[in-house]
């Protein structure tokens, strides 16, 4: 019978939903083996899935775990999922701008694996700060201050957490009925009433052509419909990082920048304000025109600043004691012209070496270690300007400039 199930999607055939609830549970309990579980997700990777299959293996996910119920909470909880990037710190940003509009915000994010960062990591950067809150504590920290970002801790959706364990070593991450379901069985699962998605394309994102992005955005809106849930989108660039800063402790930094109107009309700001606009319309079945004038009033009346800071001092964060290494270095400009090219993949591979980031999910990170670029795209350079530098406690070689940055 599993043999016959792989042979099937091998074809190119449809599968049941009885098919694949035997499969993926039988995966589950342990008695169909890595092998072929490889050997089917590989078979869907290159074979696809129609929208009933991928319905029915979304249900299969959010079933093999809890179902958080946050309906305690008055309002739409409006959730953010982006598939990954890197310098990607937008959740820091746009929980505290939404919530100080009014709408609540309960955000479960996850660690970084590979050379993604994970706003958890970011978080444990600032000493102090609690991650592993209880479904009561989240529930009357949402009551009492209106947001919460905090680490997964009921059993969600278990049967991602072991297939995406072995998608990532049998090169089957980047399929997009596999993504689609886990996405959204994770965001169902985690209680929300709208979920906004953003989609990353590029050189250090999971998708590299738009074309794919758009076929995975009208896929997780139409499974929001099917468990009536509003889904909206956002696909955003993935081939320069985001901002300026790469590695946890730098990054909070810059989100705090961000949110003291210290930084602006970066690809940060920009994105953070388009995300914050879309959940804030949502929240509040207002017009993306009305959400983003609220959007822009909250941050520059310092209300989302201070809503950060609400956030962390709640959780027990010491936002004084986030600390940076005193080990620099520079890549420097060996000649002038203006960055054409800021290679988001290379730089994200650079901070694992540095330390800030994980290979391996049992690795220990330094949240004092990362880059900051001190050039961004567009910017005129002239022969010797420092482009980067570089926090760690590693002993690594410094890159050329050219290897990362393309200047003429
Ligand atoms: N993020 C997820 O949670 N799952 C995927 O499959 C890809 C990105």
């Amino acid at each position: 019978m599993i043999v016959d199930i792989i042979n099937k999607k091998r074809f190119g055939e449809e599968l049941s939903y009885k098919e694949l609830d035997y499969f993926f549970n039988s995966y589950l309990e342990g008695k169909v083996a890595d092998y072929q579980m490889a050997a089917l997700l590989m078979a869907i990777c290159i074979n696809g899935m129609v929208d009933e299959e991928i319905y029915a293996l979304t249900k299969i996910f959010i079933d093999s775990g809890d179902v958080l119920d946050f309906s305690d909470i008055i309002g739409n909880k409006v959730d953010k999922h982006s598939t990954g990037g890197i310098g990607d710190k937008t959740t820091l940003i746009i929980v505290p701008i939404v919530s100080s509009c009014g709408v609540p915000v309960v955000k479960m994010s996850g660690r970084g694996l590979g050379y993604t960062g994970g706003t958890i990591d970011k978080l444990e950067s600032i000493p102090g700060f609690r991650i592993d809150l209880s479904d009561e504590e989240i529930i009357k920290q949402v009551h009492e201050i209106g947001a919460v970002i905090t680490g997964q801790t009921a059993d969600l959706v278990p049967l991602d957490k072991k297939i995406y364990a072995l998608r990532d070593v049998t090169a089957t991450v980047s399929s997009i009925p596999l993504i689609a379901s886990s996405v959204m069985s994770k965001k169902i699962a985690s209680g929300a009433d709208k979920i906004l998605i953003d989609i990353k394309v590029g050189n250090g994102a999971l998708i590299q052509e738009r074309e794919d992005a758009e076929k995975l955005s009208q896929l997780m809106i139409k499974i929001g419909k099917v468990y009536h849930r509003e889904v909206r989108t956002i696909i955003s660039d993935m081939n320069t990082p985001l901002g300026y800063a790469i590695g946890n402790s730098l990054e909070v930094k810059e989100a705090l920048a961000v949110l003291q109107g210290k930084e602006y009309d970066t690809n940060l700001v920009n994105l953070c304000i388009e995300l914050a606009t879309e959940m804030v319309s949502m929240g509040k079945n207002i017009s993306s025109e009305k959400a983003k004038s609220e959007v822009m009033e909250s941050l520059n009346k310092g209300r989302a600043y201070h809503k950060f800071l609400e956030i962390v001092k709640y959780q027990g964060g010491d936002i004084d004691g986030i600390s940076i290494s005193a080990k620099e270095k520079k890549i420097k400009a060996e000649k002038e012209g203006i960055v054409k090219k800021i290679d988001a993949l290379k730089l994200g591979k650079l901070s694992i070496s540095l330390g800030a980031g994980r290979e391996k999910k049992e690795d220990l990170i330094d949240y004092s270690a990362g880059i900051r670029l001190n050039k961004l795209l567009g910017d005129e350079v002239k022969k010797g300007d420092v482009l980067a530098t570089i926090y760690t406690n590693e002993k690594i070689k410094v890159p050329d400039s050219s290897e990362i940055f393309e200047i003429s």
